[in-house]
């Protein structure tokens, strides 16, 4: 009899636990826009077997991180994005346009995220307006045709609130003291590496700009 009442206790026990454990776990997942962006793979691009790799894995994470669904298509037309292979140059343009363009010669995984997340609306780090707080720019090491790379943005030209952010030197949209020869260091001297992956706050910027 006491072993059966020990029973029935213990089975509503498991009964309430199970029931509370339950009503904990259940959270309110935001629910994420239908974004979708049509890409496009120049034939200067088809010979890059590593590039186009590159590419669709960081299209991968992308979508995993911040729900945007990319489509590849056969045609370039108004607001596709093209991939394209140009020897020795890494660009993009920043952000939606009608001719959304990725140049990429680099094999390097970092460059795919890099050029990717300007397509996408990220501008440089280290273009903030309060970035002479935490680095020094040496101004007569930059190579005229890339003096606009490092050149101040307005706050309002970001697309995402800057201030809601911590100076991130891991961002994936840092340079690093190496590029372009010596120009940007940590504000107390010591070298600024890159980033080989973007950064947990990379990820929630991109989520500001399209969640
Ligand atoms: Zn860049």
């Amino acid at each position: 009899m006491i072993q059966n009442l020990i029973l029935v206790i213990l089975i509503i026990f498991l009964l309430c636990s199970a029931c509370e454990t339950q009503s904990t776990e259940i959270t309110v997942k935001p629910v994420k826009q239908e974004i979708e962006i049509f890409y496009y793979f120049d034939d200067s691009i088809q010979d890059h077997q590593t590039i186009m790799m590159n590419i669709k894995t960081v299209l991968v994470d992308v979508t995993y991180n911040v729900g945007i669904n990319f489509y590849e298509t056969d045609e370039l037309t108004k607001g596709v994005v093209e991939f394209k292979y140009i020897k020795d140059k890494n660009h993009a343009t920043v952000g939606k346009c009608d001719y959304p363009i990725v140049v990429i010669s680099s094999g390097r995984l970092r460059i795919a995220y890099h050029e990717i997340f300007h397509m996408l609306g990220m501008q440089h780090t280290h273009q903030r307006y309060d970035r002479y707080d935490y680095i020094t720019v040496n101004y007569d090491n930059i190579p005229s045709d890339v003096v606009f790379a490092f050149d101040i943005i307005d706050a309002d030209n970001f697309l995402y609130n800057v201030d809601d952010y911590d100076y991130d030197y891991d961002s994936i949209m840092h340079y690093s003291s190496k590029t372009f020869g010596d120009i940007i260091k940590h504000i107390d001297g010591s070298l600024i590496s890159s980033a080989e992956l973007p950064s947990e706050m990379d990820w929630q910027k991109l989520n500001d700009i399209y969640n």
